[in-house]
């Protein structure tokens, strides 16, 4: 993953530079500010987030009146940047989602039901695959549900990893009832003591209206258990207005960021999870199966606050 997050990295290295080697005075320091905070919105970071980090590390600087030219300034500002992401990420909550399959296959009350949604592209079909290989790993099996009728293909694309993956996949006939193929797979689930169901549905449909609606119906009729939402990291500002749509309509319970290997920026986490209020749980970082990775605060902020 070169280059992770590297114009984020840039943006900090210069506000860094520009607070450390000159003496500014107040008002040139709220400038140097200013520029930063746009230099993060330029970094996917949402306007609200960029002015509160902005306004945190400028409380540190002039609270503190640290000597000019202190190597203490970088530790300063990037504690209060810390301090500012660990904020909104213990905002958002946490959610573990092996310990909430484990405890529920230990309690019997399986299936957990787990419906994944977001625009097509986002990488939805290519992260269920990877949580089931993830499960699987750890001796959990899931099946697959293919609640995209909409979109002819999206049945091919997921059967193609439940072969891979040696796990039952349901499908219905192209244009089917989204939220029949959710219930059959649910019931299959119970039936055969399969602890996870994991439902992929459609991307896109003839309005988003329809689309929502569509959402709606199979989280009712099947009572999901976690709505997800996918979003591409390198959608940035898209990824967050997306989340905060499906957030409202749906009702999301946490999110999982992809395709974050290819983002030289890094705003779109922090203003995903200042949006919807929920917890990121995984990233994608790669297209292949093993590219998934837990979502810390620590990952996070050593990503983002690294050399
Ligand atoms: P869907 O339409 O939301 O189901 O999206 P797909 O799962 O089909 O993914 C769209 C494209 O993104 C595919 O080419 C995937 O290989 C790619 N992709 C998904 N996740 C990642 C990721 O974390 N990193 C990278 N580099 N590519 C990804």
């Amino acid at each position: 993953m070169k280059d992770l997050f590297q114009k984020f990295k840039e943006a900090l290295k210069h506000l860094i530079e520009a607070v450390s080697y000159k003496t500014l005075s107040e008002s040139e320091l709220e400038e140097e500010l200013f520029n930063w905070q746009l230099k993060l919105i330029e970094c996917d970071v949402s306007y609200p987030v960029a002015e509160y980090i902005a306004r945190e590390v400028g409380k540190e600087l002039i609270g503190a009146k640290v000597k000019r030219f202190s190597e203490n300034i970088e530790l300063l500002v990037k504690r209060a940047i810390e301090n500012a992401i660990l904020k909104i990420i213990s905002e958002a909550g946490d959610l573990d989602l092996i310990n909430l399959i484990e405890h529920r296959i230990k309690s019997g009350e399986i299936p957990v039901k787990m419906v994944f949604v977001g625009v097509n592209g986002s990488g939805k079909t290519t992260t269920i695959a990877k949580i089931a290989y993830m499960l699987k790993k750890r001796g959990i099996l899931s099946i697959l549900a293919c609640s995209d009728t909409f979109r002819a293909g999206a049945e091919e694309q997921l059967a193609y990893h439940a072969r891979k993956l040696g796990l039952k996949m349901i499908k219905h006939k192209y244009g089917a009832d989204p939220a029949a193929v959710a219930y059959d797979a649910a019931h299959h689930a119970e039936a055969h003591r399969i602890p996870v169901v994991l439902i992929d549905t459609a991307g896109r449909m003839q309005t988003d209206r329809d689309l929502m609606d569509e959402l709606k119906k199979i989280v009712r009729v099947i009572s999901s258990d976690l709505v997800v939402f996918v979003g591409d990291a390198l959608a940035g500002n898209d990824a967050l207005f997306q989340a905060e749509k499906f957030n409202e309509e749906v009702g999301v319970n946490a999110s999982i960021l992809t395709k974050v290997d290819a983002d030289v920026k890094g705003g779109t986490a922090i203003s995903v999870l200042y949006a919807t209020k929920k917890p990121i749980i995984y990233l994608g970082v790669g297209p292949n199966y093993e590219d998934l990775v837990r979502f810390t605060p620590q990952w996070l902020i050593s990503q983002l606050l690294s050399e």
